[in-house]
């Protein structure tokens, strides 16, 4: 007869105290020790058939890393993650998990799938602790040049897998800093700046350059690129903030989530009085939606000195896209939920916003997202007071680049359409991936898109 083994509950992650967390900008979660980290990695089953990898859109090599944590070789650990993804600081932070690999864990099925994502963060910030910088060398060269337009997580990746196949790579870039959402949305308190900027700084160790400041469409057409690179990966985001279109919206208060984390991040207003940048802050702040983006906003708005922060959402806490740890790390900062609730008219006096009126909501069948649909309640409405409304009700495709290239095939929604095995455009030469082409997704979606582009490319290139 063959023995069960016991496996263990998970070890939790040690976390910055409610009280104190929502003083500062520190991050929350604060990892696991090297003890925590062995005891949490000794529950994988190190399976024959790992269910796990199924789950990662990068392929990682997950019970490989996680058997290097068991035996004590925690740099080899980090060098393997490094093979498929080149950010794993940021993934092991901010990767839904428990949406990904962990959802496929084997040991889910019976208690708590194994902590994959703390362990990737785990090897990631042992080796940046130790001042370690290892990255893949790049394959022999090539001579083609290759542009890649946008420096988020799709971008980044799609410029890392091209360099290590040895061509010639330079990111173009809108904003002074790279990273994309990394950077100027993703707050300090869930991804700290430093772990995007030593992230970011491995492309430049596998011979990447990076040209900040340089809008595609506005300093230099897709047509100008293709004049001088063989092939052009366009990662530019969906950064384009929605609105609701109701009354009183334009009120001052009134922020898209977009420009109100911006300011907070990349202009650091959350740096205050160090950095003046003008933002409201303080009085009842109303956050609208119910994605990661929204709690970032109402969590952001708190440390920023608001006296309350309510989030309003159309459907139940169950539909809420946000992370759930992140939905339970706003509870706790006490941020007060109004579910079921949809505004219907910013609130003004003068040209001020002072609250917003909300109808109630009721559940009705399933849209085509597979959530229940929100019906509003006939004559049932309420108002909340409101010094800053932050609107996080999603975003749009940019349209400035496409708007410079015509041939530039694009779906009714203004995104780019691509070939689904190549990530290839209307345009030969031209890929794309990301959320310019999904609409709003996730960082490793991006990622996995760069990584069948880059490969994509590269036989194109070399055809
Ligand atoms: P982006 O990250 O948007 O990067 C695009 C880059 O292109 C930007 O740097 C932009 O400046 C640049 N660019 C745009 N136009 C041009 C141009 N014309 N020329 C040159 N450069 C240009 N996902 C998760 O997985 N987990 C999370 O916890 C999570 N939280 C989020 C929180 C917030 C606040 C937001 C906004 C998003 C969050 N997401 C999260 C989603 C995730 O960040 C995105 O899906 C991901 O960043 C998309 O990557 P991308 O490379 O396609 O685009
Ligand atoms: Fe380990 Fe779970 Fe992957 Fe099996 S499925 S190898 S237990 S992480």
């Amino acid at each position: 007869m063959t023995k069960k083994r016991f496996i263990p509950d998970r070890v939790p992650i040690r976390r910055q105290d409610p009280g104190d967390r929502i003083q500062n900008f520190s991050e929350v979660a604060l990892g696991y020790s090297d003890d925590e980290a062995q005891r949490e990695a000794e529950r994988c089953l190190l399976c024959k058939k790992p269910l796990c990898i199924n789950g990662c859109p990068v392929g990682i090599d997950i019970p490989g890393f996680v058997n290097d944590i068991v035996e004590g070789r925690f740099k080899t650990g980090a060098d393997r993650i490094k093979m498929e993804n080149l950010l794993p600081g940021v993934c092991g932070r901010v990767c839904p998990q428990e949406d990904q690999c962990e959802k496929e864990c084997i040991l889910g099925r019976k208690g708590d799938p194994l902590a994959i994502g703390k362990l990737e963060r785990f090897v990631a910030d042992w080796e940046a602790q130790k001042g370690e910088l290892d990255v893949p060398r790049p394959g022999r060269k090539t001579g083609f040049a290759v542009a890649v337009v946008g420096s988020g997580p799709a971008g980044l990746t799609a410029a890392a897998e091209l360099a290590k196949r040895g061509h010639r790579v330079t990111v173009f870039e809108a904003l002074h800093v790279a990273g994309g959402v990394l950077t100027y949305g993703i707050p300090e308190f869930r991804l700290p700046q430093w772990v995007v900027d030593r992230e970011v700084s491995f492309l430049s160790e596998i011979g990447v350059e990076i040209v900040l400041d340089f809008v595609v469409g506005k300093t230099a057409t897709l047509d100008d690129l293709l004049g001088d690179y063989k092939t052009v990966f366009v990662g530019i985001g969906a950064g384009l903030p929605m609105f609701m279109g109701i009354p009183g919206e334009n009120l001052n208060g009134v922020y898209s989530a977009n420009e109100f984390l911006t300011r907070s991040n990349l202009m650091r207003a959350r740096s205050f009085p160090v950095y003046d940048t003008p933002v409201k802050r303080g009085g009842k702040v109303v956050v609208v939606g119910g994605g990661n983006v929204a709690m970032d906003s109402a969590r952001t708005a708190l440390r920023m000195g608001a006296d309350e922060v309510e989030i309003v959402y159309r459907r139940s806490r169950v539909e809420m896209p946000a992370r759930e740890e992140e939905i339970h790390h706003g509870e706790e900062e006490e941020i007060n939920f109004y579910m079921l609730s949809n505004p219907s008219e910013v609130l003004g006096r003068g040209e001020r916003c002072v609250g917003v009126r909300c109808q109630r909501m009721v559940l009705g069948e399933p849209d085509e997202s597979g959530r229940r649909r929100p019906v509003p309640v006939e004559g049932e409405y309420f108002d909340l007071e409101a010094d800053v409304i932050i609107m996080a009700i999603g975003t749009r495709a940019n349209p400035l680049l496409p708007s410079t290239a015509p041939e530039l095939k694009l779906n009714r929604r203004g995104y780019i359409e691509v070939s689904a095995e190549t990530m290839g455009t209307s345009i030969p030469g031209v890929y794309a991936g990301g959320d310019i082409v999904t609409g709003s997704a996730t960082v490793i979606e991006g990622m996995g898109a760069g990584k069948i582009a880059a490969a994509a490319m590269d036989s194109y290139m070399r055809d």
